[in-house]
């Protein structure tokens, strides 16, 4: 590991002084928080920051948990385990609960954070080894080695010609869905964004999300309601611990007299970015949900995916993760 300084941020004023870049995934100033994504990426001299900004002080105020049957809000300096476990997130948010069960091993869930999560970077084997001169996320303009090489784990979504990189987190494709928003605090004072904006679209590999320098995620907040609490989060994986989704679907349904009324549905494992499959819920709507009716919305979602490959194989798995999600979560008692 490359020598680098470090400091510590006692509070969010302080700690929003830094000035930790514009959404770059390697920014000279990086946060430290359960420190599962950053330190990990240093040993592998992908990252290289001049700075690392240790923000573990903020846990005390900015990690408690408070579940309504209105809404749910988790700071972003809790673990991944105590929201996993928290028993109003298990009852009224159930697929957020499951992302997280779902997610890594029992170490890492107790060290690592929901703010890291959500920024945790690719897993794309051509970024996280810098021996490949070709990656555009890592060194932009030097190509991409995996449109032509081992794209097995790669996205089908929202991809374009610079970066075919999946986004492997689990908790932001129920973000995503459930339509939660992300509390954010910086030098310039508080703002709250919708999740999906946190994310860029492609077009810049090495630019990832949209905060602003200094600024700290400090909290989430997410809708409650029948669509909360008839959540699910499916994940499918090589093998069924420890392993990262290759398809996941978090979805949730508000039915009357099995019709639906309203419909949420998140994909993982299939795109750029945590993403929201819009089209795919409309078409759900004032419709009974069989598993016909399933099918053609997943047939909606997975609708201009583009494949190199040795993914080919990931749309038709994305359309069955969500069919088999939907069914699930149509039947369960809420
Ligand atoms: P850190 O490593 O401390 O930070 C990550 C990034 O986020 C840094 O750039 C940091 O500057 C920034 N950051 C952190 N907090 C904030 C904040 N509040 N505001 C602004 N910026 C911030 N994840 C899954 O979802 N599913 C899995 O199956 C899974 N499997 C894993 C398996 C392994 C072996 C490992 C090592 C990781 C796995 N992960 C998985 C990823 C893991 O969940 C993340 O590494 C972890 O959640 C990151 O959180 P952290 O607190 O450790 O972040
Ligand atoms: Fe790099 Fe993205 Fe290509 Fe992977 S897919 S090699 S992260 S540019």
């Amino acid at each position: 590991m490359r020598p680098f300084g470090y400091e510590r941020a006692d509070d969010i004023a302080r700690a929003s002084r830094y000035p930790t870049g514009q959404g770059q995934t390697d920014a000279p100033v990086q946060f430290l928080a359960g420190g599962t994504t950053l330190i990990d990426l240093m040993k592998l001299d992908v990252l290289r920051p001049e700075r690392v900004v240790d923000v573990t002080p903020l846990t005390q105020s900015h990690s408690e948990i408070e579940a309504t049957p209105q809404g749910l809000r988790l700071g972003a300096f809790a673990t991944m385990a105590a929201v996993a476990g928290h028993a109003g997130v298990i009852a009224g948010y159930p697929a957020i609960a499951q992302s997280l069960q779902l997610a890594a091993s029992p170490q890492i869930r107790n060290m690592a954070t929901l703010g890291g999560n959500v920024l945790q970077r690719t897993r794309c084997p051509y970024y996280r080894d810098p021996s490949w001169a070709e990656c555009n996320k890592r060194t932009p303009g030097s190509g991409c080695a995996a449109m032509k090489g081992f794209s097995r784990q790669n996205a089908v979504l929202g991809v374009d010609e610079g970066c075919i990189a999946q986004y492997p987190g689990d908790l932001g494709v129920v973000l995503a869905a459930l339509g939660a928003e992300a509390e954010l605090v910086g030098s310039g004072g508080a703002r709250r964004i919708p999740f999906q904006s946190l994310h860029r679209p492609a077009g810049q590999p090495h630019i990832e999300h949209t905060l602003q320098p200094g600024e700290v995620i400090v909290a989430f907040r997410i809708p409650g309601g029948e669509v909360a609490r008839r959540s699910l989060y499916l994940k499918i994986r090589d093998r069924q611990s420890y392993e990262f989704a290759i398809a996941s679907a978090a979805v949730g349904l508000e039915l009357d007299k099995g019709i639906v009324r309203q419909a949420r549905i998140g994909l993982g494992g299939m795109a750029y970015r945590p993403w929201r499959a819009d089209a795919a819920e409309a078409a759900l709507i004032g419709e009974p949900l069989t598993e016909d009716n399933a099918r053609a919305a997943a047939e909606i979602a997975l609708r201009g995916a583009i494949t190199h490959g040795r993914n080919d194989y990931k749309p038709e798995l994305g359309r069955r993760t969500l069919v088999r999600a939907l069914v699930q979560a149509a039947a369960m008692e809420t």
